[in-house]
Formats: structure tokens, sequence, C-alpha cells
């Protein structure tokens, strides 16, 4: 969720491998890499924006890098992808590269 928006549904296991949304992406980042593997970490930019009055259309597009003027007019519905839902036109459109996969906690 962002901002109170459904962004992603997925198995527990596809949100961690198979990452769809890019704020989804992000806050795997945040899990510390405790195997010091050194796989590339993207920090979230920007400011989380005040929820009682979201940026138009995608709440995510000022700290998306992926934005286009689509992204700030349109807000994204949830559409299926080859792990889930995501609401992101980038994804639907192919423009975002298949994320890195994070290793799932627990067994
Ligand atoms: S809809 Fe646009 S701004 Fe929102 S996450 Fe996707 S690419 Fe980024």
């Amino acid at each position: 969720m962002y901002l109170g928006r459904l962004c992603e549904v997925a198995t527990a296991r596809d949100l961690f491998t198979k990452p769809q949304y890019l704020y989804t992406r992000l806050l795997l980042d945040t899990i510390p890499d405790l195997e010091m593997s050194g796989r590339d970490r993207t920090p979230v930019r920007g400011e989380v924006p005040n929820p009682i009055n979201p940026p138009s259309g995608c709440a995510f597009h000022p700290r998306c890098p992926f934005v286009e003027d689509r992204c700030r007019q349109e807000a994204p519905v949830l559409k299926q992808t080859e792990s889930g839902l995501a609401a992101c036109h980038a994804v639907k459109e192919g423009r975002i590269p298949a994320a890195a996969a994070v290793t799932p906690p627990g067994p």
C-alpha cells in the first residue's frame, strides 16, 4: 500500500522474488543485507506526501523515477502481472526492468 491505496497484490514468495510495483521494490531495498551480498539498492527519493491531500493521479508520482505525464493525471488501477496484481502504468507498459530478487525471510 502507498498513501492508503492498494498498489500490489502477490503471494509472499512472488512479492519478494518478483516485485512489480516500484515502491514495493524500494521497500524491499530497506531490508538490511545481513549476508552482505552487495546487491544494488535504490533509496526512495523525496518526502512522503500529505495523505489528507495526496498528489493527483498516481500518489507515488512525485517520488517515482519512471513518472510520465499520464501518471500525474490518471490514477492507475490494479492489473494482472506475471506474478499478481499491480497498479502502475509503467508496469503495464513494460517500462520498468525486472527487479533483483530479495531472499524471503523465514522458512
Ligand atoms: S503509475 Fe507512474 S508514477 Fe506511479 S509508480 Fe507507476 S510509473 Fe511511477
